[in-house]
């Protein structure tokens, strides 16, 4: 059994698939070590297990749809794909989405998942409450509102406190939204006017190859209400007004990316760069995102784009993004907005991994954290001393599932062992 890239095997073919919170209960109680798989899109084995495999993939429902405190409550399994045009029907919406719909709701916000948009914190901080199995059964419900610290150290949780079987989250009205690209914006044009360029949409990508001095494609999406809409010019920076649907990777066929060229859409058809029918990105991939704090933007992206020559042959596409601060503990955007450089490189795992640690070390200098779910390199130690909450995080996990029940290799690693 293998994760959604392929690159990455489970270390048990021992799944059980549950239907409801008392067949989680009961499962829960049973095992000594177990791991939920959500959609099973991380690239690394975060969400591995060499005993037990848990899937809530068939507890998808919506639990109840609140107008008036403007939440909606979710069975764990269910993906955005799933959610989106429901919410849309009943006239909300969500804040952001990520590049893809096809993902776990409680798997992305436990992995501390994001968009676009320097405005837009990511989807783990449209969380309200959550509801969680602990290893004795117990079900534990946690809420903005009522238990302040802990539930700020839970949402993003990287599954080791418990199975998630409900989670609410924010919503509001719904709006429709249009998507320009642009392509090719001059690489000085993206240093001298970075914050004009973020600022001019509500959610803002930059795809590069890194080669040429150039952004290749510039996604714009911006909201269509109270006038604000974003005027489409001819010329954005230097980048010119595509007249096509173009795909991140401009020679690859846009038919699975979400509607471009100005055309009005719902937000859920808009804010994702690929749509819920279609498969998405390039297939055979592996990915690596790491997390910027958004005042050494400029620096970190030349530092990386100095390694152009090294790092394009292995490259699909590179993606930046920023993305808003939040009061998540082991959220990468904890009490500083960031931008992420992401890099969806060929699936040529000997060679990316020598080219990691060359990125890792020119990114150091300003404290750059990876995505939980994509693969990276940096030691243990140097990731730790990156989260200042971490100590907290340990106690508070040890709180919940004090015999580790919910730890893995990748826990163990990187947050338990000290
Ligand atoms: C093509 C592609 C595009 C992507 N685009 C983006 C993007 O735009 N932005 C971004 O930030 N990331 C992106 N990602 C990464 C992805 O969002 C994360 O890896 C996310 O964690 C995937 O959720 P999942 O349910 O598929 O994860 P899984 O790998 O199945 O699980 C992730 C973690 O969540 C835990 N978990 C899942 N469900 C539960 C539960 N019910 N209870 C407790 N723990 C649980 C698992 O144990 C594991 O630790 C992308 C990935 C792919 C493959």
């Amino acid at each position: 059994m293998k994760n959604w890239a392929g690159n990455l095997e489970y270390s048990t073919d021992r799944l059980y698939s549950a239907n409801s919170l008392e067949q989680v209960r009961t499962y829960v109680r049973k095992q000594r070590h177990l791991k939920v798989l959500g959609s099973r899109h991380c690239f690394n084995n975060i969400a591995d297990s060499t005993q037990n495999l848990l899937s809530l993939k068939s507890m998808d429902q919506v639990v109840a749809l609140e107008p008036e405190a403007r939440t909606v409550t979710v069975e764990s399994g269910m993906t955005y794909g799933q959610l989106c045009p429901l919410l849309h029907a009943k006239g909300f919406a969500l804040h952001n989405l990520a590049s893809l719909p096809h993902i776990s709701i409680a798997g992305a916000c436990s992995t501390a998942t994001h968009g676009s948009g320097e405005k837009n914190g990511n989807l783990s901080s449209a969380v309200s409450a959550l509801e969680f199995v602990t290893p004795s059964g117990e079900v534990v419900k946690l809420s903005r509102q009522q238990d302040a610290e802990s539930f700020l150290g839970a949402v993003v949780g990287l599954g080791s406190l418990g199975v998630i079987t409900k989670v609410t989250l924010d919503i509001q009205p719904t709006f429709m939204m249009r998507q320009y690209v642009y392509e090719n914006m001059p690489l000085a044009e993206m240093k001298n006017h970075f914050d004009a360029i973020q600022s001019s949409a509500y959610s803002v990508s930059l795809f590069t190859d890194w080669q040429n001095q150039r952004i290749s494609e510039v996604w714009l999406k911006s909201r269509v209400e109270g006038g604000l809409a974003f005027e489409a010019t001819p010329e954005f920076f230097g980048a010119k007004l595509a007249s096509k649907n173009l795909h991140p990777i401009a020679e690859l066929s846009a038919e699975n990316c979400t509607e471009q060229l100005g055309v009005l859409g719902p937000w859920y058809e808009r804010l994702p760069h690929f749509r819920m029918g279609f498969t998405p990105s390039a297939g055979k991939e592996l990915q690596s995102e790491y997390f910027v704090p958004r005042q050494h933007a400029i620096e970190a992206i030349l530092a990386v784009e100095r390694l152009r020559d090294q790092v394009t042959p292995h490259l699909f596409i590179s993606e930046i993004r920023a993305i808003a601060a939040d009061n998540l503990w082991l959220s990468p955007c904890y009490q500083q907005p960031c931008i992420t450089i992401h890099f969806t490189w060929k699936q040529d795992w000997p060679a990316v991994s020598k080219l990691l640690p060359i990125i890792e070390k020119e990114l150091a200098p300003f404290d750059a954290v990876p995505h939980w779910g994509k693969l990276f390199t940096i030691s243990p130690a140097v990731l730790k001393s990156r989260y200042k909450k971490l100590p907290d995080f340990i106690q508070l996990s040890k709180k919940y599932d004090p015999q580790g029940k919910f730890q893995n290799e990748f826990l163990r690693t990187n947050i338990f062992t000290s």
